[in-house]
Parts: structure tokens; C-alpha cells; sequence
């Protein structure tokens, strides 16, 4: 039996999966998180996963997909490869597949702690155009984890119709604004907090945090 009151979240220790901490830690009582270790570009997104985890008295777990490098290069974990995204094209930080393997470990992972939540920080609205982040994908997958592992288990999105600015407001609402702004990591250039400035990461984080502020000082 899956235990209604627990939830694993996927935690790469950004924004968008921190806000998700926040938000499963309000829900229920038993929350632990997975953070995938894929080589990725900026290995001190582990770490940072570990440390907020440590921080706010939550079990990470850290899974080895090294394998991804294996399947696809791509500009996130290949340092050879720029940081691009060419009109109506897909990003060159692309890993193709890429949530839809760490959900489905994560369910595996669930269905051993017999958590009946997984959580993820995946959204369709800032949508830079990866099919694993679609509503629908995740709708689908919900049903094939739960015939795959004979269960009953719910994929929570808690952004996925949210814009960065409403991520913000959030976060702020879970009283946890400052620490998110503070303890993340979003920049591709492995930049805590606001950043290197540059990146399309940082540009969104940025762009978002700022219609947030302007919003709540001016009305
Ligand atoms: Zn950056």
C-alpha cells in the first residue's frame, strides 16, 4: 500500500524543483527528494541539491544516470558544446527523453519507499518546447507507471501552468522567496542565486523575479 501522506520530489536544487520542495513540505508529512546525477554541465548542482536538502531536514537521494551522456551529447553536459536557441528550435541544452527517464526512476524509487507522490517541477507554460514537459506527457506517464508497477500512484505539477513570474509569487506564498532566491542554482554558467546575468537561464529567472517584485510594490 502506498502511503497517501508521503511524496518523493525530483530536486535539482533550482528554482522551479525548490519552489516544489516547498510547496510537497507544506502537503505531507513525509517528503524525501532525488537528485540524478547525469555529469551534468555544472557539477555543483549536486552539491547545492544536497546542501538545501540537508538545510531543510529532508533525505536526498542521489541517482547515477551517467548513462544519458552516453545515449546524446548536448550543450548541459558536454562543456564543448555552446548554450544555444535558434528560433523555433529546440535549445542545445535538449537532452532528449531527459524527464521522462528521471520520472520514471523516480517511480520506481516511490514505489519502493511506497510514496504515493512524486513531484516535479516540469511546466508547459515557459515552455521551451520539450515534449517530456507537456501536461499530456505527464498525464500519459501517470498511467503507465501505474500499470507498470500495479499502483495507484500521482504525479504532482504544481507549475505546470505557472509562468516565472507566478513560480515567484509562489515561492513567496510558501514563505520561502528569499530562500529560493538565495540558495538556488538556475544558471547554466553553475552561477548561485541571481546568476551570471547572461544565460537564457538567468534571463528567464531574472525576467520573472522582476515582474514579481514590480507587481507586489506596485499593486
Ligand atoms: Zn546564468
Amino acid at each position: 500500500m502506498l502511503n497517501e501522506e508521503k511524496a518523493l520530489v525530483v530536486f535539482s536544487g533550482g528554482q522551479d524543483s525548490t519552489t516544489c520542495l516547498f510547496w510537497a513540505l507544506e502537503r505531507f508529512k513525509e517528503v524525501e527528494t532525488v537528485t540524478f546525477d547525469y555529469h551534468q554541465r555544472h557539477s555543483q548542482e549536486i552539491e547545492v541539491a544536497e546542501g538545501i536538502a540537508k538545510e531543510l531536514g529532508v533525505k536526498n537521494t542521489v541517482l547515477d544516470l551517467s548513462l544519458l551522456n552516453q545515449l546524446s551529447a548536448n550543450a548541459l553536459t558536454r562543456s564543448d558544446i555552446a548554450i544555444e536557441q535558434k528560433d523555433r528550435e529546440l535549445p542545445s541544452t535538449f537532452v532528449p527523453g531527459r524527464n521522462h527517464l528521471f520520472l520514471s526512476f523516480a517511480g520506481v524509487m516511490a514505489k519502493s519507499m511506497g510514496a504515493k507522490h512524486i513531484v516535479t517541477g516540469v511546466c508547459e507554460t515557459d515552455f521551451s518546447g520539450y515534449p517530456d514537459c507537456r501536461d499530456v506527457f505527464i498525464k500519459s506517464l501517470n498511467v503507465t507507471l501505474n500499470l507498470a508497477m500495479d499502483d495507484t500512484f500521482v504525479i504532482d505539477t504544481p507549475l505546470m501552468w505557472l509562468n516565472k513570474k507566478e513560480t515567484w509569487a509562489l515561492a513567496d506564498e510558501l514563505g520561502a522567496l528569499d530562500f529560493v532566491r538565495e540558495k538556488t542554482l538556475t544558471c547554466y554558467n553553475g552561477i548561485l542565486a541571481d546568476g551570471c546575468g547572461e544565460c537564457p537561464a538567468c534571463e528567464l529567472r531574472k525576467n520573472g523575479l522582476d515582474d514579481y517584485l514590480n507587481e507586489k510594490v506596485n499593486g
